[in-house]
């Protein structure tokens, strides 16, 4: 039932923020325009940009994002050029207010799904964390989406403020009609890397007590769930995706970053200038990816160590993983 997705060199995966503007402010959002930049793309460069990515012969994954990507006006346009590129999938994530009419502009046959988040299974827990209205627009966009034949996934962000609540997700998901539910574990970057905000990181203790059982259940009813593995076993091997997966994280000044975690620094692996990819010289996150230290992930010890233990003797209790890698669960519904 339970597997652990592996990384693949094989493939590639394009996360493409295409504009950083957003009309929510949520207390985690890792949007860093002092280093993503505040501008739109224009659709031309969006267009090249994505070709720059794609090679013929490989699989290539795209998630267009932002900000929220649904105040592009070319978005629609950009999924078509994606498509005619070759990429092999599609993905739009959204805080669910849909704006520019998507939904009238793409179809089910371009869009292989409408990602939607949403951190609570109601307002009171949702609304303190995206926003004031949040949950209803977002519920409201994903009933729409789905009328429209639309496959539709849900990411829900845990962190201290809200992992009691996902033990409520299940029959809100099953409800919404979604494909598939993505869990995620906060990071400490953006706005939450600012500071002025309480210690939001979750302990292992709850991770491990809520979140496979939660999966279980989601998976229950049909539903394929995914998870960070986050805390690795004593005989669990590490591995650092900026090594061995073909993931990229595009900024929409040209900065492109192989390691979410790395995306507050100035250290990007690479950049396109002039329409051209070009590696940047060293110090760069291509050279923290290199280094072997008892906690695991080098980027997780030095921007949100909180989550990592020390025995008596001073031992690291665990290593983190690889905030990219993944558990993924999926049973067939039994309807
Ligand atoms: S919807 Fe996304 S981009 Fe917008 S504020 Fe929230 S986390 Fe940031
Ligand atoms: S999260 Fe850690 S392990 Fe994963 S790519 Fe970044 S540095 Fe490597």
């Amino acid at each position: 039932m339970k597997k652990t997705v592996a990384f693949s060199k094989n493939s590639t995966n394009v996360f493409f923020h295409i504009l950083t503007r957003c009309n929510l402010r949520c207390r985690h959002c890792y949007i860093n325009p002092a280093q993503h930049g505040d501008n739109t793309l224009p659709i031309a460069t969006i267009i090249e940009w994505l070709r720059l990515f794609y090679t013929p012969g490989r699989d290539a994954n795209l998630v267009l994002l932002g900000g929220e990507p649904t105040l592009h006006p070319d978005l629609a346009a950009a999924v078509t050029a994606a498509r005619d590129i070759g990429y092999a999938s599609v993905t739009i994530d959204t805080n669910g207010y849909l704006f520019n009419d998507i939904l009238d502009r793409v179809s089910p046959d371009m869009v292989d799904f409408f990602s939607f988040s949403l951190d609570g299974p109601e307002p009171a827990i949702n609304d303190p964390i995206r926003g004031e209205g949040s949950f209803d627009r977002c519920v409201a966009g994903i009933g729409d989406a789905v009328a429209r034949s639309f496959s539709t996934s849900l990411i829900f962000t845990a962190s201290a403020q809200n992992i009691a609540s996902l033990v409520h997700m299940p029959p809100l998901l099953r409800k919404l009609g979604v494909k598939r539910f993505f869990i995620q574990i906060i990071g400490i970057r953006g706005r939450l890397a600012a500071g002025g905000e309480d210690n939001l990181q979750v302990s292992r203790q709850d991770w491990e007590a809520i979140v496979p059982g939660v999966a279980s259940q989601v998976a229950e009813s049909g539903i394929t769930v995914t998870w960070p593995r986050v805390f690795l076993g004593p005989d669990e091997v590490f591995e650092c995706a900026g090594k061995v997966a073909g993931d990229y994280f595009i900024f929409p000044n040209g900065r492109v970053y192989r390691c979410p975690l790395c995306e507050d620094f100035p250290i990007h692996s690479m950049e396109i200038r002039d329409g051209r990819l070009i590696k940047r010289p060293k110090i760069t996150e291509t050279d923290l990816f290199d280094l072997d230290i008892a906690e695991g992930c080098v980027m997780n010890r030095l921007i949100q160590g909180g989550n990592v233990a020390y025995g008596k003797d001073g031992a690291c209790e665990f290593k983190i993983a690889c905030c990219l890698l993944k558990e993924e669960m999926a049973v067939k519904s039994r309807t």
